[in-house]
């Protein structure tokens, strides 16, 4: 090390925490944790990490930079420009606006496990329940967690210790480990296999049945994946004719909560808990978050006594959901009592409904504006200006959504996307759309950014516009990967 080295300036943590601009933070952030920040910091520019701060200020801004990144929060907003509207990784369904306030509302104190009228004690859950009788016609509701912990509950609760007949062609990954024949067991029932793959008969059911030993019928919906060919399966009319002869429960695990008529989206037909109810089951679970468009709950739905079997036993109690999730599905659940407005103001079924001529001019009007965002910063005498010709090669152009959450899995939205040609440096460019704040994830397809306004509220579009010119700039500033 010369004499000349500029790191042998460098002040100790000490000094520094002595600063007024240091005092600040370590008031509302305690000095431990500053100090620490401030040691990993000089520790990095000792090193030769960072450049040798040349003023006070400098490390001032280091650190309040360093301040940031370490605040930064693990679970942010991002922006959903995937086309994907249930994103189980981007937390399934956005909430209505009623959700959301009724979510911040409850937050505090609130009438969770208290009887207003006798000033007692009430039950956590009674909420919802009146709504979840109504919008599928049970007796009884219970609303758990998430729809995972409704099945393992219905099952647990009426078929622990007995055989539970399941059709072969029902054995399924639902995502997430969550896999039938591994949630039977954990219930602690014995899984029966019946019938085959592709076809699975009333028989087939009835002789597992009489070889004893059977404590429910479950029927998985098959959400996720298609069959088709020679196939055949097992009504749910049917299995609770079979279950009323033989005193067996029968069990819907439905998956998607859909509550609405699919064919009013443009979607083709998937069953309702209110059908499943009509076909008459013991208990069906669905979830919340799913085509419900509510937060994350599942519920069960049914009998008085087979719900009742599920509310009493320990498990429930395990499964229970927060105040915060259960005035978030109460005001999801109310807006159904008028379909169409359900339609309008549950951001699912909005998204999902939203045809392409719609989602194409809000995609050209953002692809406007941030090409308009490059363009001010040319007008301003930015770098970008004498280049704005050597513009990224974007253009609107007609694709395709999903529904997401393992729900329709073979249905295509048609929808309009923005497409910006990346070649070689795909990755760096969505690597820039997620560094943005708002990050933005988007899709990828053959050296093309492809950004669909599907699942992207209205309100989020100018912020989307704000993103895409900022990388636009960056990629014009870089001239080439952003
Ligand atoms: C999604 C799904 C589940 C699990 O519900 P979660 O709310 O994700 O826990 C269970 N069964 C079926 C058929 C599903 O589609």
């Amino acid at each position: 090390m010369g004499t000349s080295d500029p790191r042998r300036a460098i002040p100790g943590v000490d000094r520094l925490l002595e600063r007024p601009w240091c005092r600040e933070l370590t008031r509302s952030r305690g000095r431990a944790w500053v100090a620490a920040r401030l040691r990993d910091l000089l520790e990095e520019v000792r090193a030769g990490g960072l450049p040798v701060p040349d003023s006070d200020e400098g490390y001032a801004a280091l650190l309040r930079s360093a301040v940031a990144r370490a605040e930064t929060r693990s679970l942010r907003r991002v922006i959903n420009a995937t086309g994907v509207v249930l994103h189980t990784n981007l937390g399934r369904a956005p909430l209505a606006e009623e959700a959301r306030a009724a979510m911040a509302a409850a937050a505090g104190y609130g009438t969770v496990e208290f009887d207003l009228g006798t000033g007692r004690r009430g039950s956590r859950y009674d909420h919802c329940v009146e709504l979840v009788r109504e919008l599928t016609g049970a007796a009884e509701g219970v609303v758990v967690n998430n729809g995972a912990g409704a099945v393992a509950l219905a099952l647990t609760s009426l078929a622990a210790g007995r055989g539970v007949a399941v059709s072969h062609g029902e054995m399924v990954e639902i995502g997430g480990g969550f896999r039938i024949p591994e949630v039977v067991g954990a219930a602690g029932a014995e899984l029966v296999t019946v019938g085959t793959t592709n076809r699975t008969r009333r028989g087939d059911y009835a002789r597992a049945i009489e070889g004893g030993g059977i404590g429910a019928i479950l029927k998985v919906h098959r959400s996720n994946f298609a069959i088709s060919g020679f196939t055949g399966e097992t009504e749910l009319a049917e299995l609770v004719a079979l279950g009323a002869e033989s005193g067996t429960p029968v069990i819907h695990d439905l998956g998607s909560g859909l509550m609405i008529e699919s064919a009013a989206l443009g979607l083709p037909p998937e069953p309702t808990p209110a059908d499943s109810v009509v076909a008459g089951v013991d208990l069906v679970a669905f979830s919340g978050d799913k085509l419900l468009g509510g937060p994350q709950a599942g519920v069960l739905a049914g009998t008085p006594d087979a719900v009742g079997r599920a509310k009493r036993h320990p498990l429930c109690r395990a499964l229970r959901c927060d105040k915060v999730t259960l005035a978030g599905l109460g005001a999801t659940l109310s807006l159904y009592r008028d379909p169409d407005r359900a339609r309008e103001r549950i951001p699912v079924l909005r998204m999902l409904g939203a045809p392409r001529e719609q989602l194409s001019r809000r995609a050209g009007a953002v692809l406007a504006k941030a090409r308009e965002a490059v363009g001010a910063a040319a007008r301003a005498g930015g770098p970008e200006g004498d280049r704005a010709e050597d513009a990224p090669r974007a253009e609107v152009a007609d694709g395709w959504s999903l529904v997401g959450g393992g729900t329709f899995p073979d249905a295509r939205l048609p929808s309009a996307v923005i497409r910006v040609r990346a070649g070689e440096d795909v990755d760096a460019w969505q690597a820039a759309l997620r560094a943005h704040d708002p990050p933005v994830v988007a899709r990828s397809r053959k050296g093309e950014v492809v950004l669909d306004l599907r699942a992207v509220d209205p309100g989020e579009d100018e912020v989307l516009a704000a993103a895409l010119g900022s990388v636009f700039a960056r990629f014009l500033r870089r001239g080439g990967a952003p």
